[in-house]
């Protein structure tokens, strides 16, 4: 059964790859570019169902992105991988335990789960502490949806290089960050989409990750309806680019908020 939120959406808190645009230290077109398209923060999106707020990914970015785009509650935080870019923004999550009084529900794999508690020790450790941690309750998930806030979601697995990065699935919407390729079992989880975000680092080749080319590849086998691209490097100057693009196909910017229309509730 499907049914309408008020509101469903998915907002862009960063659309870039892990060093950011502007790089630092850089001057290419990117880097200096005017246009307010070119300065890609992190990688990280924010889902909005009705009133709940679910975040994919705490990016380095996560406080200046929380601020700028006035986040004032956190229901649940879905981890895609465990990667620098996507996590290390963990710690700021304290005021929302704060705010809200309450511990937050994550979902991770085992293996983003592994690499988190290793990188976050003193989060996770059971003991007493003087000072305030995020105070988090993990939800481990493999490959059947589950259900988060009320919005069944559908993880996706695809592959990243070597490692295994998940996707999601809400509804007609798919986010897939970093992948170099899609495996067939999970190609049949994306049949019929409205909206669909995925990985498209830069033009040439990278052993972890979809360039514009394959990108575009994907999406005229998947057909969405609409494709946004994201996890964008300094290559990729945005004007030029997306002119180069069909219709139905746009480069992600920060801020870029979509209307995802239904998704599956309980
Ligand atoms: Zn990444
Ligand atoms: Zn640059
Ligand atoms: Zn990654």
């Amino acid at each position: 059964m499907l049914a309408d939120f008020e509101h469903a959406s998915i907002l862009v808190l960063g659309s870039g790859t892990s060093v950011g645009v502007p790089m630092i230290g850089c001057h290419c077109k990117a880097c200096v570019s005017a246009d307010p398209r070119d300065k890609r923060l992190r990688p990280s999106v924010l889902l909005k169902l009705g009133d709940k707020r679910i975040l994919i990914d705490t990016s380095p970015d996560f406080r200046y992105q929380a601020l700028h785009f006035k986040i004032d509650r956190l229901d649940a935080i879905l981890y895609t991988h465990a990667h620098a870019d996507h996590i290390l923004g963990l710690d700021d999550v304290r005021p929302f335990n704060f705010m809200q009084k309450e511990v937050i529900p994550f979902y991770a794999s085992a293996e983003a789960w592994e690499v988190i508690s290793r990188t976050f020790l003193y989060v996770f450790d059971p003991g007493p502490s003087e000072s305030s941690r995020p105070r988090l309750a993990l939800h481990l998930f493999d490959r059947q949806p589950f259900v988060v806030a009320g919005t069944c979601i559908h993880p996706i697995r695809v592959d990243h290089g070597k490692g295994i990065v998940h996707g999601f699935r809400i509804g007609d919407c798919a986010y897939l960050t970093d992948h170099s390729a899609i495996p067939e079992e999970s190609r049949e989880l994306l049949d019929g989409l409205d909206v669909l975000f995925l990985d498209a680092l830069r033009h040439n080749p990278h052993p972890t990750h979809s360039t514009v080319e394959e990108s575009l590849r994907t999406v005229e086998q998947l057909h969405p309806k609409r494709a946004f691209f994201t996890h964008i490097s300094h290559d990729l100057v945005h004007a030029p680019t997306e002119a180069r693009f069909p219709e139905n196909v746009r480069l992600a910017y920060d801020g870029l908020e979509v209307f995802i229309g239904r998704c599956d509730p309980i």
